[in-house]
C-alpha cells in the first residue's frame, strides 16, 4: 500500500499512517500539479489539506487511488464528481476544529464586551485611557445561536458556563437535542427579536445566505451584537455597515468575510465598531493535529478493512454498524454478481426486496453492493460502493428497494430480479450461522447452494439423467464436482441446477452440456 501525503500534515498524523510496517508513506508537499499526475499514479491513498487542488485530471491519471482524505473539513480542492463516477472515496474530519472555532467565537465575544482590542491598541500607543474602555458583562444576556450544528452547539456548551441565556433556531434539530443540550429551540423570530448577541453557525445554502440583510437588522434589539465565524456570505456586509453607522447594531465580530482575502473597500475592515480576523478560527495546533490523526486513522481503517467514515461521497457507517452490514454487502455482492452472469439481455430494471433483520440495517449500502455485483460484470472500470449507483443511473437502470415484513424460513433474506429486455431473474440469497452465503431460491424454486467459487448454473427439464449427463461431462474433462444442488417446480417440469466446481469451466465444456436436449439454459458463474 502506499500513501501519498502532499500538503503539510501533522507529525502524529503521518506516525499514525507509517504504523503499518509494510507501508509506503511519502510525504511531497511542493509538487507541481504537472509533478503530482505523475506521482499519483503509484499511489493508493492520497492526503490533503487545502493547497493541493485534486482535479478530475488528477482522478483520471490516478491508475489506483482508492481513497482521498482531507485534513479538515471543506473539500472545494478535490473534484468529487470525477472521485465518485472512479468508485474512489473522498473523506473530511468534519468536527475536528469545531472546538477551536467554538473559542474563538467567545474570544470574538469577550473582545466586543470588553473591547479588548481597542484597548489593547490604545494602551501599545502609550495612552492609558481607563474611561474610554467600559465593557460590559456576558452575565445574564441572552445569546441567539443560529445553526445548532457541531460548533453551534460547542458555543452554546461554552456560553451556558458565563451564565448567559440560550435561544437556539435551527430548523433540523429536534426538541429531543435541544433538550438534552438545556437549551430553547425558537423561531428565527424570536431569536432576532429577543437575543442580545447573535452568533452565526450554519451552512451557506440558499436559505442562509444573506439572512443577516437591512430587513431582519430591523427585526433585532437595538444594540445588538452580531457574531460570524461561519461563512462572509451570510451577512449582506453593506447592510451591516450601514446598521453600525445608525447604532442600530451595537458591534460586530466576523472571522470571514464575503470575499476573502477582502478588497480594500470591503465596508466591515475599516469600521470602528467591527472586530476582524483572517479566517482563523479553526487554526490552532490542537486542531491540525485532531485533523491529522483522524485523517489518517480514516484513511488506514478504509484501506485496511473497508470502513468508510466521514465520507462526503458516500454515507458512513460506524465501526460496530460495519461489523454487522458487512456480511450482507457480501452477500449483496454475490447475488448481484450471480444474476448479472445468468441474465441474457439488456438490464433496465433492478428490484431488490430486505426480509427480515436486514430491514433494520444500512440497505443503502447493501443496495450499492449489489449493483456494484451487477454492474462489474458489464463495465470496465473498477464499480464499488461509492461509484454503483452513479453508474446504474449512468446506464438507465432502475432501481426499486423495498422492504417486506412477509415472514419466510430464513432470518435474513436478500431478493434480488433483475428484468432484462429479455426475461427477469430472480434470485433470493441469505446468509446461514457463521457467515455462510447461500442462494437459496432461483426462479422462485427452492435450492440451497453456497454462493462462492466457479459454478455451472443450469435450466433443464425435470427429467432422468440430467445429473448423470452433466456430472459425466465435468469428470470427463477433470473437472471436481464439490457440491451439486437441484430445485424444481412441482408445476411446470422446470428444474434448476447449480454445481460448484473445483478449478475452471471451459467454453468448450459448456457447450457439450448445454447440448443436452433437457438443458434449456447453461451459464458458468464466477463469484
Ligand atoms: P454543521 O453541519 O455541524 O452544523 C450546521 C447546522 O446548521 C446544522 O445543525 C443544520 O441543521 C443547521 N442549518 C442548516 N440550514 C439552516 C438554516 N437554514 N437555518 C438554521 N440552521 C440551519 O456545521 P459546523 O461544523 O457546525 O459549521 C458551521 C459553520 O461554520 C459552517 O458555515 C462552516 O463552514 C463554518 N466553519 C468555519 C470555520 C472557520 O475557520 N471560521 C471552520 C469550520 C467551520
Amino acid at each position: 500500500m502506499k500513501i501519498l501525503v502532499s500538503d503539510k500534515l501533522s507529525q502524529q498524523g503521518i506516525d499514525v499512517l507509517k504504523e503499518e510496517a509494510e507501508w509506503t508513506v511519502d510525504v511531497k508537499t511542493s509538487l507541481t500539479p504537472a509533478q503530482l499526475l505523475e506521482e499519483i499514479k503509484q499511489y493508493e491513498g492520497l492526503v490533503v489539506r487545502s493547497n493541493t487542488k485534486v482535479t478530475a485530471e488528477v482522478m483520471k491519471a490516478a491508475e489506483r487511488l482508492k481513497v482521498v482524505g482531507r485534513a479538515g473539513t471543506g473539500v472545494d480542492n478535490v473534484d468529487l464528481e470525477a472521485a465518485t463516477r472512479k468508485g474512489i472515496v473522498v473523506m473530511n474530519t468534519p468536527g475536528g476544529n469545531s472546538i477551536s472555532v467554538a473559542e474563538h467565537t467567545m474570544g470574538l465575544m469577550l473582545s466586543i464586551a470588553r473591547l479588548l482590542p481597542q484597548a489593547h491598541s490604545s494602551t501599545k500607543e502609550g495612552k492609558w485611557e481607563k474611561k474610554l474602555f467600559m465593557g460590559h458583562e456576558l452575565n445574564g444576556k441572552t445569546l441567539g445561536v443560529i445553526g445548532f450544528g457541531k460548533i453551534g452547539m460547542e458555543v452554546a456548551r461554552r456560553a451556558k458556563s458565563f451564565m448567559m441565556d440560550i435561544l437556539v433556531y435551527d430548523p433540523y434539530v429536534s426538541e429531543r437535542v435541544a433538550n438534552d443540550a438545556s437549551v430553547k429551540l425558537v423561531a428565527l423570530e424570536e431569536v432576532f427579536a429577543a437575543s442580545d448577541i447573535i452568533t452565526l453557525h450554519v451552512p451557506i445554502v440558499d436559505a442562509t445566505k444573506g439572512m443577516i440583510n437591512a430587513a431582519n437588522i430591523g427585526k433585532m434589539k437595538d444594540g445588538v451584537w452580531i457574531i460570524n465565524t461561519a461563512r462572509g456570505g451570510l451577512i449582506v456586509e453593506k447592510d451591516l455597515a450601514e446598521a453600525l453607522d445608525s447604532g442600530k447594531v451595537g458591534a460586530a465580530a466576523v472571522d470571514v468575510v464575503s470575499k476573502e482575502p477582502p478588497t480594500a473597500d470591503n465596508p466591515l475592515l475599516s469600521h470602528p465598531k467591527v472586530i476582524v480576523t483572517p479566517h482563523i478560527a479553526a487554526s490552532t495546533v490542537e486542531a491540525q493535529e485532531v485533523v491529522g490523526v483522524e485523517i489518517a486513522h480514516q484513511v488506514k481503517d478504509y484501506l485496511k478493512s473497508g470502513i468508510i467514515r466521514n465520507a462526503v461521497n458516500f454515507p458512513s457507517v460506524s465501526f460496530e454498524e460495519y461489523k454487522k452490514v458487512g456480511p450482507y454487502l457480501q452477500l449483496g455482492e454475490r447475488l448481484g454478481s450471480f444474476i448479472s452472469q445468468i441474465c441474457e439481455g439488456r438490464p433496465s430494471d433492478l428490484g431488490i426486496r430486505y426480509y427480515g433483520e436486514i430491514c433494520e440495517f444500512n440497505t443503502n449500502m447493501i443496495a450499492s453492493s449489489i449493483i456494484a455485483g451487477v454492474l462489474k460484470h458489464f463495465l470496465s472500470e473498477e464499480v464499488n460502493l461509492v461509484n454503483a449507483r452513479n453508474n446504474l443511473d449512468e446506464r438507465g437502470i432502475v432501481l426499486v428497494e423495498s422492504r417486506s415484513n412477509r415472514v419466510r424460513s430464513y432470518s435474513n433474506l436478500i431478493s434480488v430480479r433483475l428484468k432484462t429486455d429479455v426475461r427477469e431473474e430472480w434470485i433470493e440469497g441469505t446468509i446461514l450461522s457463521k457467515d455462510r452465503i447461500y442462494l437459496v431460491s432461483v426462479d422462485g424454486i427452492d435450492i440451497e447452494v453456497p454462493l462462492e467459487g466457479t459454478s455451472l448454473f443450469i435450466r433443464n427439464t425435470d427429467a432422468p439423467g440430467v445429473i448423470g449427463q452433466v456430472g459425466t461431462t465435468l469428470g470427463n474433462s477433470q473437472i471436481n464436482i464439490a457440491n451439486f444442488s437441484l430445485g424444481r417446480s412441482e408445476k411446470n417440469q422446470h428444474a434448476v441446477g447449480v454445481v460448484n466446481v473445483d478449478g475452471n469451466i471451459n467454453e468448450d465444456v459448456l457447450k457439450q452440456i448445454r447440448a443436452y436436449p433437457s438443458i434449456k439454459f447453461a451459464a458458468v458463474v464466477r463469484l
